[in-house]
């Protein structure tokens, strides 16, 4: 069972091959029996996931019901769930149980989709690793000495050990493709704005998106679809109708052009992802595909342009958490002052309060000149490239990180060289674009992904080019040795 697609698992609830009850029954029993290796899980929502499979499976035998009726997922613990803890991976909300579901959570439930649990993450969302969790690392499947990326690293790592057949995950820098990359699955940031950000916790508010972690393109497709759409509880939600992904899966791609940006193929790439990412290409090629040499000339600005705007946003959105409203309080605190400075300093972890200091400092009368607002032109060039860039070519690509995933604690003393994990995922996000991350191979024994980016609102495509290639390739139903 947890080898299937999520249109298999489908299609067997519906002959009756097993229940959603077994199948929901089957997944828990693997996140108890192999995720103490990996940490990917941090709450399992047992009870309420087998009374929600016995819904699904009413409703199956009504007929009519959605595709991902009966279907199990992991949702990152970034995203409120009614009565349940949502911890966002830290201390400061370890005793928060959501009074109200996130709109995705809604959405998910509503279509008859059973959540097993909430999955670890960097504190905030913030790191790419996952070691910046107040419930410790998330450790790689393909090899447990090895990050799994992050922030999106427990969905991740629970998806390429076949825990559940698909999670949630969100995207401010790459928190969504990067963790694909490290674990060699498939994960797609959507447009800013296609996807309702009500009740998923914010860090960067005008970059946080949240997307679905498959194990194949078909399967985001079907979860996409249920998460997408405008929602009046989310002022950045885009009112526009969303577009039947399904449907432009099997498209032809004869005449689809491929701009490759050299920004993205330069010194900093691990020469055997490059030798990878150019054979993925090549196949394309034999798609119909032509490929273009394309330039994004303010690439290098995107690393230092995101690191001014989301610490400013962070440092905004993280002020509610002052130990008065919810969350954690110190104990004893003698005075108001000394409630707020205790119960922050000790609720947060290092980076994130190394990214609320900068960002307050950014954001203070006399430097915003010279940091937020120029970081706010460079976020238009940054733009503005790939506009220009999507008059000449269909699609983007390349890889989605630098290296393959790194060892445990090899860059947590290190934040700029953490930071340079995600420096081609951050422009997309600034930019607003859809981005995906599909399993291309294999470096050093590790996987790696190939980075598709498209033009605003063409998710549909982004899905349709990625399902192409994992119908001549087989690198996504590669599983790691031992799950
Ligand atoms: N790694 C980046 C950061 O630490 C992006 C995180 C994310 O996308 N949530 O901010």
């Amino acid at each position: 069972m947890h080898q299937m697609t999520i249109a298999e698992l489908a299609a067997e609830l519906r002959a009756g091959t097993f229940s959603s009850e077994e199948l929901t029954r089957s997944c828990l029993e693997r996140i108890s029996r192999l995720d103490p290796q990996l940490n990917s899980v941090i709450t399992v929502t047992s009870d309420s996931a087998m009374a929600a499979a016995r819904q699904a499976d009413a409703r199956l035998r009504q007929g009519n019901a959605p595709v991902i009726t009966g279907i199990p997922f992991l949702h990152k613990d970034i995203f409120c769930t009614e009565g349940v803890r949502t911890s966002c991976g830290s201390r400061m909300l370890d005793n928060f149980k959501a009074p109200y579901d996130a709109t995705v959570t809604a959405r998910l439930k509503d279509a008859g989709a059973i959540m097993l649990g909430k999955t670890n993450m960097d504190e905030f969302a913030m790191g790419s690793s996952n070691e910046t969790s107040f419930y410790g690392p998330v450790r790689n499947p393909w090899d447990l000495d090895r990050v799994p990326g992050g922030s999106s690293g427990g969905s991740a790592a629970a998806v390429a050990a076949r825990l559940a057949p698909m999670a949630t995950g969100t995207d401010t820098g790459g928190s969504i493709r990067q963790p694909a990359a490290l674990c060699g699955i498939t994960g797609l940031k959507p447009t800013y704005g296609r996807v309702s950000r009500y009740g998923m916790i914010a860090f960067a508010s005008s970059l946080d998106q949240a997307g679905p972690l498959t194990t194949s393109a078909a399967d985001a497709a079907v979860m996409l679809q249920t998460i997408s759409g405008f929602d009046p509880r989310d002022s950045t939600s885009i009112e526009r109708p969303v577009d039947d992904y399904l449907q432009q899966l099997d498209n032809d791609l004869t005449g689809l052009r491929i701009g490759l940006p050299k920004e993205y193929f330069g010194a900093g790439l691990d020469p055997q992802i490059a030798a990878a990412i150019e054979a993925a290409i090549d196949e394309f090629k034999k798609l119909g595909a032509s490929v273009h040499d394309i330039s994004l000339p303010n690439s290098q600005l995107s690393v230092p342009t995101y690191y001014v705007v989301a610490p400013a946003e962070c440092s905004s959105n993280l002020s509610r958490m002052d130990g008065v409203r919810f969350g954690y309080r110190c104990e004893n605190p003698k005075d108001l002052q000394d409630l707020y400075v205790r119960s922050r300093g000790e609720g947060f972890g290092p980076e994130v309060k190394r990214r609320i200091m900068i960002g307050t400092y950014a954001l203070s009368a006399g430097y915003y000149d010279a940091y937020y607002l120029k970081a706010q032109q460079a976020r238009r060039l940054i733009r503005d490239d790939f506009v220009s860039a999507f008059e000449q070519v269909d699609v983007i690509m390349g890889p989605t990180a630098p290296s393959t995933a790194f060892r445990l604690g090899e860059k947590s003393d290190d934040p700029v060289s953490m930071y340079l994990s995600d420096i081609y995922t951050i422009a997309v996000n600034l930019a607003g674009l859809p981005g995906m991350s599909i399993p291309a191979g294999f470096a050093n024994g590790l996987p790696l992904g190939l980075q598709l980016i498209g033009n605003y609102f063409e998710e549909g495509r982004l899905l349709n080019v990625a399902h192409k290639y994992q119908q001549i390739s087989d690198w996504h139903t590669r599983m790691p040795d031992n799950f």
